[in-house]
This record gives structure tokens, sequence and C-alpha cells, in this order.
């Protein structure tokens, strides 16, 4: 049995005005087993109208110890709740449990993390050349901030904007991708108990159509979206009307590179976590592998041995590694990509079996799949796939190593394995992309500022940066001195 689902809009759960609804489907086995409504662009001006009243009633004047405290009962609700909130995204997604349990905990500590901020938010007094003017800023939230997610992740990358923007004191309405909207939908019922004031959280849900209805309305201050390149490009433009300021988060083409002298046990463990941990549906996957020529062959053998014993299965259950991909688009993309990619001639050293196990036949199931010897001009080294497939690339030197990671229209996320501190900074250095992990990848850390460079997107999220994305400085300026001057005259 399907269960119905409604938005959320100045803190009444409602239908959509039209009625319509559409299906949220099981990746595992393919069963509708949830009913989504398709807001009206009319139910988007409702709740966007709710955000601002609530923005302007009490919201923007509430104190910042009112709304860490807020926060706080948020983070706890989430942790009480994790386990229950893993399970319905895993159903939702196909994430395996293990991944999504850590994310909701990682979740609750984001929200601690803004809450320690909310009441940190001062101005400056700024000093005056002349000294009977006296000078200060004043921090304010922008006003509603609209918040697109993704379907890889909804609580975590809601999270990434819903902390800072409630903390510095915006309200906001979210709307989460019409392929994994449950968990968002759940999620407000978690705001709900927080005891948020009705309007400052407001989730509606809905395809593209409704994300446009959202990010052209004049009425919002803000727009921050995860997603992917092309979205984000229409977003822009419609933003562009109203001036309204967009923070990207998007894909990325990551090289994991390894070098002759890194401890290789680890590497291989890294480079296999990091493109096939979550079905290589993350965005800072280490999709294209960089191995020195020396070491290629040991290696790929170790890392086509590692990803070969990857167990595949029910996401819900915990020894499970590799769940299915989240939905039908991103199966048929990915096998198409695939095809691709042999057609163009890339050596395939491991994927296309057919999948034997009969309780998986019903599920998007893509095996761990591996090209050797790609040459980085080819498609499949250029281009996110966002499902499990490695490239890997041969390099002789550090030099060509460089060439090749920042040889990509991506920039967000970068690793590399060696035991010389030397090389790890010199590589940090060069490489273009917003993180870069030495001897470690897909490692968070909330106070860790992410985000990425090129057209992997702008504006960083996690992190004390991220504040300056949801607020702006105002400045006053007082003359204390009893002469009035020369009005006409440029004072300073
Ligand atoms: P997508 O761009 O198709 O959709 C993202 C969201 O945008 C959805 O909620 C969708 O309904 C909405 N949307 C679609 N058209 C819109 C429009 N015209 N106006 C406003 N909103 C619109 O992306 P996806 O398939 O959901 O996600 C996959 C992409 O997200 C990948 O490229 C991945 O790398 C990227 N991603 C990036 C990060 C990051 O933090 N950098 C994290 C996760 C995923």
């Amino acid at each position: 049995m399907s269960k119905k689902y409604q938005m959320y809009i100045n803190g009444q759960w409602v239908d959509s005005s039209s009625g319509e609804i559409f299906d949220s489907v099981n990746p595992y086995n393919q069963k509708i087993w949830a009913t989504i409504p398709q807001a009206t662009k009319g139910d988007v001006n409702q709740a966007i109208t709710a955000a601002n009243h609530s923005f302007h009633k009490q919201w923007k004047n509430t104190s910042g110890k009112e709304r860490s405290s807020l926060l706080h009962n948020l983070a706890d609700i989430i942790e009480r709740n994790a386990d229950y909130m893993a399970e319905i995204e895993s159903t939702d997604n196909g994430k395996v449990i293990r991944e999504t349990k850590h994310q909701m905990m990682f979740a609750a500590r984001n929200y601690r993390y803004f809450a320690g901020y909310a009441d940190k938010l001062q101005g400056t007094v700024v000093p005056m050349d002349n000294p009977d003017l006296f000078d200060y800023t004043i921090v304010e939230p922008l006003g509603v901030a609209a918040l697109i997610t993704a379907w890889n992740s909804p609580i975590t990358l809601l999270a990434n904007k819903l902390a800072p923007a409630l903390a510095t004191g915006n309200t906001v309405v979210v709307k989460p991708s019409e392929h994994a909207s449950v968990s968002t939908l759940e999620f407000g019922k978690l705001i709900e108990k927080a005891g948020f004031p009705a309007g400052v959280v407001n989730i509606i849900t809905g395809d593209g159509n409704v994300g446009e209805a959202l990010t052209s309305s004049p009425n919002i201050q803000k727009i921050s979206f995860t997603g992917g390149l092309n979205t984000a490009r229409m977003i822009s433009r419609s933003a562009s009307e109203n001036l309204t300021p967009v923070t990207t988060e998007l894909g990325g083409k990551s090289p994991n590179i390894i070098f002759e002298d890194a401890n290789l046990d680890d590497a291989v463990l890294g480079a296999v976590a990091g493109i096939f941990a979550a079905s290589g549906q993350t965005c800072v996957a280490g999709s294209r592998l960089l191995v020195q020529d020396s070491i290629y062959d040991k290696v790929v053998d170790k890392i086509v041995n590692k990803a070969s014993k990857i167990k595949l299965g029910n996401p819900l259950i915990p020894e499970t590694e590799m769940g299915p991909v989240a939905n039908r688009a991103q199966f048929t993309k990915i096998t198409q990509m695939i095809n691709d990619a042999i057609s163009e001639g890339a050596k395939l050293l491991l994927g296309k079996d057919p999948i034997e196990d009969e309780s998986l036949q019903e599920g998007y199931f893509i095996r761990p799949t591996i090209f050797g010897d790609v040459n980085n001009s080819m498609t499949i080294a250029q281009e996110e796939v966002f499902g499990p497939v490695l490239s890997i690339i041969r390099f002789k030197e550090e030099k060509d190593a460089i060439k090749i990671a920042n040889d990509s229209k991506y920039g967000l996320a970068s690793g590399v394995w060696t035991n010389s501190v030397k090389r790890a900074h010199r590589m940090a250095k060069n490489i273009e992309a917003g993180s870069v992990w030495l001897n470690t990848y897909r490692t968070l850390g909330v106070g860790a500022p992410f985000g990425g460079m090129k057209l992997s997107g702008n504006g960083r999220e996690r992190s004390w940066h991220t504040l300056l994305d949801y607020t702006k400085v105002k400045n006053v300026m007082l003359d204390m001195s009893d002469n009035v001057r020369d009005p006409f005259s440029l004072k300073t």
C-alpha cells in the first residue's frame, strides 16, 4: 500500500490545489510506495507568501538565542529519528542504510554547528578618518530563500542550506527532487515538532516546473540549488530577471590520483570507495582514477579484484555495500554511457555481466564498472556519469597528473595518495577543485567549506563561509558634530 504525502505550507499539511499527484518508486523493487503532490503555481506562490509573511511578522526579529535553541531542538529530534529517517531515505533513493544513517547524524551535526552561529552574528564599528563620524554595520538576513535539492542525499543537502538560512534569520521554501521527495516531507514533521513558527519552513513538491515557478519569483531573495549543470544554467537565467543571488552546488568529474610512493592498500580502498560508494551517485565521486605508470598494472589488478567483490543487495540490509541506482532514468542514462564508452574504444575491465541473484532482478542494479587505459579526452572521462563507473587513466610524472586532473570543465573534488608531504601540498596548491583530500576520500566535516570551482558551481556550503551567502550588510553612519557641514562638498 502506498502512503499518501502532503506538502507543508504555512504550518499546514496540504494537497496540491489541483489535486494532482505523482508516484514515488522504490528503486530496489520498482514498487510505488508513496504518492506526492504536484504543486501548482498558485501553491508555490502561497508558500512564498507564507514565508514572506513569517519573515516580516516575526522571524527576522527573533533573537539569535531563540533561533539557536530551535535549531538544537531540531538536531535532537533528527538524532532521535535517525534510524527511521535513514530507512525512509534508503527506500526512496536506494542508497545503502549504512550510509544514510551516518548522513542523518551528520545533518543533525550541521544544525548544531549553525545553531552555534545564530547568536554570534554581529556587525562592526568602522574606524573613520573624521573623529566626528560614527560608523557601524548591521548584519541582516536576506528574506525568503528558495532551497532546491537533488535526489541523491535529500536530507544532507537540505541541512547544508537550511541550517545557515535559519540561523541567520531567513525563512525558506524548500523543493526536493521529484525523484526522492519522501524524506524531505517526513523531515517537515520534525520541523513541526521542533517548534518553528508557521511559515518559517515551507515544503513544496513537484517537478522542474515547480522549481521554475519558485526561482523566477520576484518575492524570493536567495536561491540555493544543488543539482545538474543544465538546470543551474536555467535557474541562473530566470534568477537574473530579479537579480536574485544564486548558490550552485553541481556535478563533477573528480580526479583521484595515486602516486608510486603511496600506501597502495589505502589508496586502492580510497579509489574503490571513492567511486562505488552510493553506487557512484555522489557529486564528489572519484570517477577519474589517475595512476602512475610504474604501479599501474599492480594497482589496477587490486582495484578490479576489490570492486568485483562488492556486495550488491537490498539497501536496507546493513551488510549491503552497493544498492540499486536511484531511478529508471538514471539506470538508462548510465547503461547508455557505458555502451557509448565501449563504442568510443574504452577498455572494459569490469562490469556488464548480468546480475544472477534472483532477489535483485526487480531493482535498478548496475554492477561496478571499470574502464582501463582511458584517454582523458574520451567522453567517459569528461562527462559526469553519476553512477558506478570508473575511468582509469595512466600518467608518468607529477606535472602530467596535474595537467590531466585540471583538464576538465568541472572542479568539485579531488584526491591525492602519496607519502611525500611536499608532493601532497604541491598537488593541493595546483589542483583546480573546491576540495582536495590527501590520503583520504569523501571525508567530511561540518566546518570544512564545501563547493565547486569552474562549472561545479559557486558559493560554499558548511563552514562559516556559508553565512555570507545568507546575509547582507547594512552600513549606518552618524555625524556627531554640532556643525552642519557644507552639504555640497564631499564629506569624509
Ligand atoms: P537536476 O538538476 O535534474 O534536479 C535538481 C533539482 O532541480 C530538482 O529538485 C529538480 O526538480 C529541480 N529543477 C529541475 N528543473 C528546474 C528548473 N528549471 N528550475 C528550478 N528547479 C528545477 O539534478 P538531479 O538529477 O536531481 O541531481 C544530480 C546532479 O546533482 C548531479 O550532477 C550531481 O553531481 C549534482 N549534485 C551536486 C552536489 C553538490 O553538492 N555539489 C550534491 C549532490 C548532487
